[in-house]
């Protein structure tokens, strides 16, 4: 393999009912950084079934090149015939930098692929960033069950890929007056390669918001004691227009979903407003929430790691500060 023939930065854009999911930004204004380290060009793939009117909205967010792969077989996601064209365009793109969300999407077809073409895959990372000296791919995640953060390098192979957490890569301002090149491609699918038939496709009800995309998180921990403890949180949220988020003891003892969970094996949650109540702050929980813009920790506990990362700290029992900070919010 001549490691000099890859080239740029090639970022999987993720559409669901063609709707461009927002890591996928996200993964655009890093790789724009890549690629302006490395003086080359960032691109963007796009799979799906009519979706080339997507191609404009990439190209505002930082791409110079978007490939399209418009096919009947990808109307919906399934993994055979995604894998084989976003194979199809790496090999015939060669880029030397390959980034894809770690959605539920993300983490079933960069690892096919990686397999597909002979490369390594880092999975999960939170960091990336370019060698000064030897131009490789930087990728950091964390490893240990969070207790030290490993970077790890791709140096013999090529492309350099890597799974990226959503909501930790900041996505650029939108720019309507950018102009870049939208390319069709042609990945050989046909109807042999829908290997699956869906049969029926059942939408999670979302009356909530994502907590990755909520402005404002209250979020539980274990000294919050009780699923019925829970109300006064919710009532806070509806206060501040927020969501409820949680630690993994919350989920773990089911008083929230797991799609609530903050956190290493949770999200990863950038709000401007971060309320962590009864949350000792272990380092698999503030890894998914330090980047927040103002957090303030609620805890019993004057001693409790929680108040290292916040920006205002309330010592006492969550069950009667929660409600007499709502009510004064009310008052005004
Ligand atoms: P605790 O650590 O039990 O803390 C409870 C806190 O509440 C204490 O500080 C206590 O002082 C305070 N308290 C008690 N009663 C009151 C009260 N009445 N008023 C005010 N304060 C009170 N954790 C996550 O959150 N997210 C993850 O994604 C995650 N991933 C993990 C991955 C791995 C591989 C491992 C090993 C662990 C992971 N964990 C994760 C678990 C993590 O290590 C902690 O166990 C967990 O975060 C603890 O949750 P907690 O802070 O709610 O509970």
């Amino acid at each position: 393999m001549n490691l000099a023939d890859y080239k740029g930065v090639l970022v999987y854009i993720e559409q669901r009912d063609g709707e461009i999911q927002k890591v996928s930004l996200e993964l655009l204004g890093k790789g724009k950084e890549l690629a302006e380290k490395l003086g080359e060009k960032l691109s963007a793939v796009v799979l799906g079934h009519n979706i080339k009117a997507l191609a404009n909205e990439l190209i505002y967010h930082g791409a110079e090149k978007v490939i399209t792969v418009d096919h009947e077989v990808l109307k919906n996601f399934t993994n055979e015939p995604y894998t084989k064209a976003l194979t199809a365009v790496i090999n015939n793109e060669k880029p030397a930098i390959v980034l894809v969300g770690a959605t539920s999407i993300g983490r079933d077809i960069a690892p096919r692929v990686s397999a597909r073409i002979h490369t390594g895959l880092t999975a999960d990372c939170t960091s990336l960033d370019i060698d000064d000296e030897t131009r490789n791919l930087m990728m950091t995640r964390p490893a240990f069950g969070g207790n030290i953060m490993a970077t790890i390098i791709c140096p013999d192979h090529r492309p350099q890929m890597s799974t990226v957490r959503p909501g930790v890569m900041l996505k650029l301002e939108r720019n309507t007056s950018n102009t870049g090149d939208v390319i069709d491609f042609d990945a050989g699918l046909n109807a042999q390669d829908l290997n699956v038939e869906v049969l029926e496709i059942v939408k999670e009800d979302h009356k909530k918001v994502n907590i990755e995309d909520a402005k404002v998180l209250v979020s539980a921990g274990r000294g919050i004691g009780s699923k019925e403890n829970m109300n006064p949180l919710y009532d806070l949220a509806d206060e501040l227009k927020g969501e409820v988020s949680g630690s993994r003891a919350v989920i773990d003892n089911a008083w929230l979903d797991k799609d609530r969970q903050v956190g290493q094996t949770g999200k990863t949650v950038r709000p401007d407003l971060y309320f962590a109540c009864g949350i000792s702050g272990a380092i698999q929980h503030i890894a998914g929430m330090e980047e927040s813009e103002l957090i303030i920790a609620i805890n019993k506990n004057p001693d409790a790691p929680i108040f290292e990362v916040a920006d205002l700290g309330i010592v006492g029992d969550v069950s009667k500060v929660l409600p007499l900070l709502t009510e004064e919010l009310k008052k005004s």
